[in-house]
């Protein structure tokens, strides 16, 4: 047995009423996360949108503005979504899908059109522009791309997506005749029972998400230089019993000598301006710079052969040699070794770090090498 269509627009509009009072309630805490606020001006719209189904005759000449309405509530998703991205997400397109997506339906119901149409077709072609709108913003949604993607975004995407097969049932059973007419009526609101809960967790999770992994990256940076740091070494020791790259170990010459000369603010000023530097240096190379503690760092270069690794160590010590004004100038002792079949980190740094006594032993400010 078919639950009936007016307990499950009640449903419906029960839970879009509970979240959009819920975003509302985490916009008040703060006010400043303002996507909040879409999100839960789409969930009380949708709520209306139901009310106004529910009391509007199928033929009303306001039908074009319940649908343009009804679309305004994915559309207020995705403005929400860009607003939480800020301007990363600024792009042409979005504001041409959001614009189609919103008059597409409005015009599937706009009646000087639809009367041009085979009589029967009418129904189809608003089922057609609500399943267009929600594809659009669905898969506009759920296939972006960007460093700061979220599985929240994908999931409330494909929950936009998944209205799409039951308005084209709707509109196959309808025409056809197939089945009960009343299954036409209450698949998509049987379907909205599952998606709008799914849609609306999904949106819900993306600020925990992102905060997580904030502070996922803030515990594995070092916050003196903003490199990586030994937690990340830790890690990335752990998802490799095998390592296929150069390690270069770097240590300050005479760093408790700078500390003592020019104070301890300017010992950093040398760690950073080492850090800045160093990167530039192993950005051009694929590498990755950790600092491992105090005047210690460890530069790891994927697919480096002897020679290029020794050719980056020197490039680092070079980089010390530029003055920066207000930095004390400070030297480095670097080892440089690359893996032997099968060696893991723990052995290349082993080999790295005799080099880099032997660096220091010879006379500091030189780069030592197997
Ligand atoms: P060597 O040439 O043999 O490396 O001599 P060194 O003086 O550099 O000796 P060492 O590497 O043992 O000295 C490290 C010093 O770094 C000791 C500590 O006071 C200092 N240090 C550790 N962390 C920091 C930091 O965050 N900032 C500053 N300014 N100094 C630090
Ligand atoms: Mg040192």
């Amino acid at each position: 047995m078919l639950p009936d269509l007016a307990t499950l627009r009640l449903c419906s509009m029960l839970s879009s009423i509970a979240f959009a009072a819920m975003f509302f309630a985490f916009w008040a805490v703060g006010r400043r996360q303002s996507f909040l606020l879409h999100w839960a001006a789409s969930s009380a719209l949708y709520a209306l949108v139901l009310e106004l189904f529910a009391r509007i005759a199928p033929h009303s000449v306001l039908m074009p503005l319940i649908f343009g309405l009804l679309a305004a509530t994915d559309v207020l998703i995705m403005t929400g979504v860009r607003s939480f991205h800020r301007s990363l997400y600024d792009r042409g397109y979005e504001m041409g899908v959001m614009a189609v997506a919103l008059i597409v339906p409005m015009l599937a119901v706009f009646h000087p059109l639809t009367n041009l149409l085979p009589v029967g077709l009418a129904p189809d072609l608003a089922l057609a522009g609500l399943a267009t709108s929600k594809a659009l913003v669905g898969s506009c949604l759920s296939f972006a791309r960007g460093k700061d993607m979220l599985l929240g975004q994908r999931f409330a995407g494909i929950a936009m997506l998944g209205y799409v097969p039951t308005y084209i049932i709707a509109a196959v059973a309808g025409h056809y005749g197939l089945g009960h007419l009343h299954l036409a009526a209450v698949l998509p609101m049987l379907a909205d029972q599952l998606l709008l809960a799914a849609l609306n967790i999904a949106l819900m999770a993306m600020p925990a998400e992102r905060a997580t992994a904030k502070l996922r990256d803030k515990a594995l940076r070092d916050p003196l230089t903003g490199v990586r740091n030994r937690a990340w070494l830790e890690h990335y020791r752990g998802e490799r019993s095998e390592v296929d790259a150069a390690v270069i170990l770097v240590d300050i010459d005479h760093f408790k000598r700078i500390n003592d000369h020019f104070g301890h603010a300017a010992g950093d000023k040398v760690l950073t301006n080492f850090a800045t530097r160093a990167n530039e240096v192993l950005e051009a190379e694929r590498g990755v710079l950790a600092r491992l503690g105090g005047d210690e760092f460890i530069a790891i270069v994927p697919d480096a052969d002897v020679q290029r690794a020794a050719r980056i160590a020197e490039d680092l010590l070079n980089s010390m040699r530029v003055w920066s004004p207000g930095v004390p100038m400070a030297t480095a002792s670097l080892g440089v070794a690359v893996p032997n079949a099968g060696d893991d980190l723990s052995g290349v740094m082993a080999r790295a770090d005799r080099n880099l006594y032997n660096a220091k032993a010879a006379g500091r400010g030189r780069v030592a090498v197997d």
